[in-house]
């Protein structure tokens, strides 16, 4: 991934799309033919596939990511938690990526399952090896990767623009006290960083401005890419919201009260806001190029109207190769 960035010219923008493993055999069905739509439609620089805390998606997690980047050739970052697993299956899950020609982790520590997209009960080692003491943060794992594959891997952490909550802890962590353990994994060997979702602008700019100028030096020129989320319907967004301790200003907050009744303008209305969200960061300067992750929660529609009304599409040229600039990356690695 930072291989393909570098390779971009130094005021341009990119974008990465978000998918989680469907649950039935019908809806990976579903999602392989949206994905493939998208792919050469939208044409991302990267997708993410996620992983279920402790985890409870792993053999589909692993099937999802051999689809984008075998079959769909689309360089794929996989996501690999730490807490509740063994040793074992993190060797095994980091095995398989490699096997795969996968190239790229965002290493996380996880939750307890809990959100949807996150969880399959069916699988029997969402209840296993939770006695796993060698990683208790993310921290451990970037450690680990680095220490098992040297640089075979980009690794990517999680920033949290205003602080981390979660299940495991009474108390939400403010940005001041999240940042010294984004500085640790930084410092042990992460490339990028890719954030919480958020729909306050300043908050966010407040954020990457405090990570540049921070003393280490380590935020410099690494790429922080945001991560937004579309506004699927008025429930999940204050859901969403709620659980990842995202402001929503007033002022979005009211558009979308007017039409919280009505599901499709509610969608209408999102893309609106988060297309603006994105002209409104594009216009900052950035060291290198501008990134915006998705969290398309599959979704393929309102994702599709974002990114063209956001000019964050690449121009369609014979091969992607050339749309991101270097011929090395035709082959997604
Ligand atoms: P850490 O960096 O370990 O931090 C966790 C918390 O502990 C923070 O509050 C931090 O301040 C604190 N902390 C860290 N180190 C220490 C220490 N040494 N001492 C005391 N406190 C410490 N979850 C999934 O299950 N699957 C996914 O696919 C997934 N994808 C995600 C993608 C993105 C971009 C983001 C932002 C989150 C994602 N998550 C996912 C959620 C993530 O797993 C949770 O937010 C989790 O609670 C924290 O993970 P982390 O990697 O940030 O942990």
């Amino acid at each position: 991934i930072t291989d393909k960035i570098a390779a971009l010219p130094p005021d341009s923008t990119y974008f990465s799309l978000e998918f989680f493993p469907p649950k039935t055999q019908q809806g990976f069905a579903n999602l392989q033919a949206r994905l493939s739509r998208m792919a050469q439609a939208l044409r991302p620089l990267f997708v993410n596939v996620t992983w279920g805390a402790g985890g409870s998606t792993s053999a589909k997690s692993l099937a999802l990511a051999e689809l984008t980047q075998r079959s769909l050739q689309l360089t794929t970052c996989l996501h690999l938690t730490c807490t509740n697993m063994s040793r074992k299956l993190v060797d095994e899950a980091l095995e398989q990526a490699k096997v795969l020609g996968v190239r790229n982790i965002l290493a996380l520590r996880g939750d307890p399952p809990r959100s949807e997209e996150y969880r399959d009960e069916t699988n029997p080692m969402a209840e296993e090896d939770d006695s796993n003491k060698d990683f208790t943060w993310a921290v451990d794992l970037v450690r680990y990767i680095r220490r098992q594959y040297g640089d075979y891997f980009c690794i990517g952490v999680a920033g949290y623009p205003e602080g981390h909550s979660d299940q495991s802890h009474p108390e939400h962590q403010s940005v001041d006290h999240d940042l010294r353990y984004l500085v640790e994994k930084t410092a042990a060997g992460a490339d990028f960083v890719m954030t919480q979702l958020f729909y306050d602008v300043e908050a966010y700019q407040k954020y990457e401005r405090r990570l540049r100028e921070h003393e280490s030096g380590l935020f410099k020129t690494i790429q922080i890419i945001p991560g937004l989320m579309p506004v699927q319907s008025y429930q999940i967004l204050r859901r969403t919201t709620k659980l990842s301790h995202a402001a929503l200003p007033n002022e979005i907050l009211k558009r979308l009260e007017v039409v919280k009744g009505d599901d499709d303008a509610v969608k209408r209305v999102g893309v609106d806001i988060i297309s603006e969200i994105v002209e409104k960061m594009k216009s900052v300067s950035n060291p290198g190029p501008r990134g915006f992750h998705f969290y398309t929660l599959n979704l393929e529609k309102v994702v599709t109207q974002i990114l063209e009304r956001a000019s964050l599409v690449p121009p369609a040229t014979p091969t992607l190769d050339v749309a991101y600039g270097d011929g090395d990356y035709g082959q997604a690695v």
